[in-house]
């Protein structure tokens, strides 16, 4: 994960998780109370009803005492004279505030019966309705007081089939009571009046539960639908016992959803019923749903502003190490010239400068390292072309004093004192000889003029043919020279003459370094380090003084040697015998013009315990025949 997403994630998930949190708790709260609000208003439009019930009480009554008050009605009431009551009534009706006005005498018969119709006027239906068989109306009766309070009830009148408020209040002459007066108003006038008021839908329930009208628009009159809305006797019971407006359940009906509250229905202590508001419960969800989504997209652009404000300050941050990042693989890319060009102050900013500084120094030193080497190049060519010249100067002067010396030699058989010297001279022109040549080899091995005449010739032979040069060398030290599986090499191009100057050197090497009585071994087999590359594998092995492993590269370069100068011995092939410090250098630079490698392996140097080299040279098996 790349270091721009470890920063910004963490903060993207906090920012997620803060928003829905925040989303979550709002609409919560803003639920919490759009359902408080639901329940307050149904608990107002109930105090509503109640007041509106109240108020009727006093139009009825107002009403009532209008009738009774009027000139004539209580006599008349008195003397059961039903028509002279219809002529005095009728005429005041029409301008009073009622619906249903019903006059009864102490025994409870009904004296007139006024009925407003469906268009406003009034019918006459005296003797029709059993009024004077309510318990309400029995009870004002039955008191025979003048003064006593009024009664009321919701009752069905039997003459037109409809529910009305009654209330009742008795009439008197001189102090007498001479019947009741019953003004009504219908249900369904009064529960429309109740809904304008309360501005929540109306439903009344009868003795027990039933439901016996509702403003609830379209269902009025459906049966089913007052049966389905109807309350459990028990229930009935429980709220008209009750003192406040009751929230209830929630229902649908026509595919919307109310929430509805009951309360008594009590008018001066006399318990009508019970009555329910409703209230639609979708202008609360829509409004909450919308509040919600109002808050959703709120939260959501506050959410965007965040992330963009994070991202912003995560490139602020990121930006400089992604520079550092890019300039520091430059670099390790060998471009020094690359810098961070990261300016600010804070931590970045010093880390970026101290790696810019750190780079600029570096640059100096590679500058200052190439320079030294381009010098230290210069002297290597003028040393090369020192021994080149030399040698090419040295060759012709030491072949004429070969030449002479060995004829000084054959002719001096008869002296052997001035033989014996003629002899060192010969010994000495050979040596140097043997120098130039080693020299000559170097430059052009150095300057790559190496030409290889290669042919598919057994290394065995070759090997031979090299310990064959040393057989004298080897039986005057008394070393055995053995050989293991040189003569199973199977033959393949080499350069059979340089190859030849390979082994001798390295057998050389064997005979100086190792002590009169030691052994030397040349081993060979054939290897596969890499599948499908075979490589012919020859080591020369010996006993002697070991090499240390800080020389194990720096002996394969010219002129180079391990051990002091002035200890050499002069001879040849004597123990720690002196030499040029050439013959590595000619092996390496043979092996390698063969596409071969040489390497030397040893525990370190040590002239008491004599640990022994391992000289490996390996050279790719090309053109193959087998043996
Ligand atoms: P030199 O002419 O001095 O032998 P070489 O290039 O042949 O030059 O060898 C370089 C040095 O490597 C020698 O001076 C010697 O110290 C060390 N060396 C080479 N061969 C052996 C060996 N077989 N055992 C120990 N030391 C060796």
């Amino acid at each position: 994960m790349s270091i721009r997403f470890k920063v910004i994630l963490p903060y993207l998930l906090l920012t997620l998780v803060v928003a829905i949190t925040g989303v979550y708790v709002v609409t919560k709260l803003v639920a919490n109370s759009l359902g408080e609000r639901l329940t307050n208003q149904l608990l107002e439009a109930g105090r509503v009803v109640s007041d509106g019930m109240a108020r009727q009480e006093n139009k009825h009554i107002e009403v009532a005492r209008i009738v009774a008050f009027t000139r004539g009605v209580a006599d008349a009431m008195q003397k059961d004279e039903q028509g002279t009551l219809a002529s005095l009534a009728k005429p005041i009706a029409g301008g009073l505030d009622a619906e249903d006005l019903i006059l009864v005498d102490l025994q409870g018969k009904e004296l007139l019966h006024l009925v407003k119709g469906r268009d406003g006027t009034f019918q006459e239906a005296t003797g029709q309705g059993n009024a004077g068989t309510w318990p309400f109306v029995q009870t004002l009766l039955a008191s025979h007081n003048a003064q006593n309070v009024p009664g009321r009830s919701i009752r069905l009148d039997p003459t037109n089939q409809r529910y009305y408020y009654f209330s009742a209040i008795p009439v008197s002459l001189n102090n007498q009571m001479v019947g009741g007066i019953i003004v009504g108003t219908s249900l369904d006038t009064l529960m429309s009046t109740l809904k304008s008021t309360s501005l929540a839908d109306i439903i009344f329930y009868g003795d027990n539960g039933p439901a016996l009208s509702t403003t609830l628009i379209g269902q009025q009159d459906t049966a089913s639908f007052l049966n389905s809305l109807a309350i459990s006797p028990e229930l009935y019971q429980q709220i008209t016992a009750s003192d406040t407006v009751v929230n209830g359940e929630n229902f649908s009906t026509d595919g919307r959803w109310y929430s509805l509250a009951r309360g008594p229905l009590r008018v001066s202590n006399d318990a009508l019923g019970v009555f329910g508001v409703i209230l639609p419960v979708d202008f609360v969800v829509t409004s909450g749903a919308i509040s919600r989504n109002t808050y959703i997209l709120i939260f959501a652009l506050a959410m965007i502003a965040v992330i963009l404000v994070g991202y912003l300050i995560s490139r602020l941050i990121i930006n400089p190490l992604y520079s550092l990042m890019r300039t520091s693989q430059a670099i390790a890319g060998g471009d020094l010239t690359q810098r961070t060009h990261v300016k600010s102050k804070d931590e970045i900013g010093t880390l970026a400068s101290t790696f810019d500084e750190m780079t600029a120094r570096l640059q100096e030193r590679s500058a200052e390292l190439e320079r030294a080497n381009h010098i230290l190049e210069q002297m290597d060519k003028t040393k090369l072309t020192f021994i080149s010249v030399s040698a090419h100067e040295l060759r012709t002067p030491l072949t004429l004093i070969q030449g002479y010396s060995q004829m000084l030699h054959s002719k001096t058989k008869e002296n052997p004192e001035l033989q014996q010297l003629a002899k060192g001279l010969v010994d000495g022109s050979d040596r140097m000889v043997d120098v130039v040549n080693n020299m000559l080899d170097v430059t052009r091995i150095d300057s790559n003029m190496l030409k290889l005449m290669k042919a598919n010739i057994p290394i065995g032979a070759v090997v031979m043919r090299a310990r064959t040069t040393f057989e004298a060398a080897l039986k005057q030290r008394n070393l055995t020279l053995s050989t293991d599986g040189i003569d199973r090499m199977p033959s393949f191009g080499i350069d059979p003459d340089l190859m030849y100057k390979v082994f001798y050197h390295l057998i050389m090497n064997a005979i100086k370094y190792t002590p009169d009585g030691g052994k030397i071994t040349i081993s060979g087999c054939v290897v596969e380090e890499t599948p499908g590359k075979r490589e012919a594998e020859i080591v020369v092995s010996d006993t002697g003084i070991g090499i240390d492993q800080q020389h194990h590269e720096l002996v394969f370069e010219k002129f180079y040697q391990t051990g002091e100068l002035h200890l050499h011995s002069s001879g040849q092939t004597k123990y720690k015998g002196g030499g040029p410090g050439l013959g590595l250098a000619i092996v390496h630079g043979i092996v390698e013009a063969h596409g071969g490698r040489v390497w030397v392996e040893s525990p370190g140097h040590d002239e008491q315990n004599f640990p022994g080299s391992r000289f490996f040279i390996r050279l790719p098996l090309e053109g193959v025949s087998e043996k």
